[in-house]
């Protein structure tokens, strides 16, 4: 981490070199100050993309249009943005026209929130022209200007406020709650991914609780895809510590929720995931079996002690005990992971001659539970035979 300031350094030091200027910038200058630890630092420059290219052997093109250039330097990559303004928002998301510019103090006065708009020089030196350490020091995120202007000129901003409550456990300024109050069906101009990539960091903070508090207050949840549809209460009843657990949770306690789940446009692996959730959310209904668990810890399906009690404390505290014991018994496992099945799709398909399609994730899920519980060997021909008589689809056919 002291590393990734010297390297960056070294980048910082050859526009000052060449006359230009550099400074680390960001969430990395805001970690750097608070004492967290810092994964990826950004530099800001007055030299225009091209230059930028020109001064450094290997960079890669993410955005020039915007300003943005990758430098690696020790085979680190820094993401290096030149001095940038803003045009008008028209659409509540995206500038009409970005302009670069000369001035530092310009860039930093696009920036979100005044913890986020601090500069450092190479020897650590601030640059805080709108008091960001002020705000640090009393835990509190403000925006940079007038809240209700930048809410509602980029509406994201309103869910990345939250998003900072809960990683860097702040408290949200007024004026911003009462911003966001106003300005929360801006929302809907937002990409929903850019919205749940924002949740996807806010599920992985320190206070958790008091983002949810904030979005169920100031009725950001509305305008929330998918979790528009759950009533406030309900939403801060739960103590999910991933967005996928969150989703899972909400749909296992009320399925028709299942429906919007398309609104998030999530990926596969989201989705996968949250699929298992629900399944180890099922299991500990029909009773706990110890060996699923043992299971889904082993392949990383569940992760921590903690998550997995927690998630079962909205279910109940029984729940969190016998899956306790469960973790505790370390039930010997037929197999580890699902490579170590004597069966795949492919042997699967051809044993039954049949072509692939999603039954074919089902059947070797139904098998693999099989395999675990020991209903049935983990020989190849016995699971086939199993599959054959236990698996079918409506039409009774695999
Ligand atoms: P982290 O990396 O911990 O997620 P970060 O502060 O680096 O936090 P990023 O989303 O990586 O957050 O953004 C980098 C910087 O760009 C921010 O610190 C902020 O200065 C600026 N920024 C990002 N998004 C916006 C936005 N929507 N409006 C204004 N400034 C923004
Ligand atoms: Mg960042």
């Amino acid at each position: 981490e002291q590393n990734l300031f010297k390297t960056g350094a070294k980048i910082i030091e050859r526009f000052e070199k060449h006359n230009y200027e550099g400074f680390f910038v960001g969430g990395a200058v805001r970690d750097y100050t608070l004492g967290r630890s810092v994964s990826d630092v950004d530099i800001t420059t007055n030299a225009l993309p091209d230059e930028i290219e020109n001064l450094f052997e290997k960079t890669i093109d993410v955005g020039k249009e915007h300003g943005t250039i990758i430098v690696l330097m020790d085979d680190i990559p820094f993401e290096v943005t030149t001095y940038r303004v803003e045009g008008e928002y028209t659409d509540h998301r995206r500038p009409d026209n970005v302009y670069f510019t000369q001035h530092l103090t310009e860039d930093l006065s696009r920036r979100d929130f005044t913890i986020n708009a601090m500069a450092m020089t190479q020897a650590m030196e601030l640059h805080d022209p709108h008091n960001g350490i002020k705000d640090l020091n009393n835990r509190l995120i403000n925006t940079v200007g007038l809240a209700k202007e930048r809410f509602y000129e980029d509406a994201l901003r309103m869910v990345r406020a939250v998003r900072f409550m809960s990683q860097l456990d702040f408290k949200l300024a007024d004026e911003a709650r009462e911003a966001i109050k106003e300005h929360a069906a801006a929302l809907d101009y937002v990409a929903v991914e850019r919205i749940t990539a924002e949740l996807e960091k806010l599920y992985r903070g320190i206070n958790v609780e008091s983002a949810k508090e904030m979005i169920a207050h100031t009725g950001l949840l509305k305008y929330m895809p998918f979790f528009r549809h759950i009533e406030a209460g309900e939403y801060v009843s739960t103590k999910a510590e991933s967005l996928v657990q969150e989703i899972a949770v909400h749909i296992y306690k009320d399925s028709s929720l299942s429906q919007h789940l398309s609104a998030l446009k999530l990926s596969n692996k989201q989705k996968t995931a949250i699929r298992e959730s629900l399944k180890v959310i099922e299991a500990l209904e029909d009773g706990i079996d110890e060996k699923l668990i043992a299971y889904r810890f082993e392949t990383g399906i569940l992760t921590g002690t903690d998550a997995i009690i927690r998630l079962n404390a909205l279910l109940g505290a029984q729940h969190a005990k016998l899956l306790e014991q469960s973790i505790a018994a370390k039930p010997d496992l037929v197999i580890k992971n699902r490579s170590e099945l004597r069966i795949n799709g492919n042997s699967l398909m051809s044993a039954l001659n049949a072509r692939g399609g999603p039954w074919l994730r089902d059947c070797l899920d139904s098998a693999e539970e099989a395999v675990l519980l020991g209903t049935v060997n983990n020989n190849e021909s016995e699971i086939i035979n199993w599959v054959k008589s236990h698996v079918k689809n409506e039409d009774g056919n695999i």
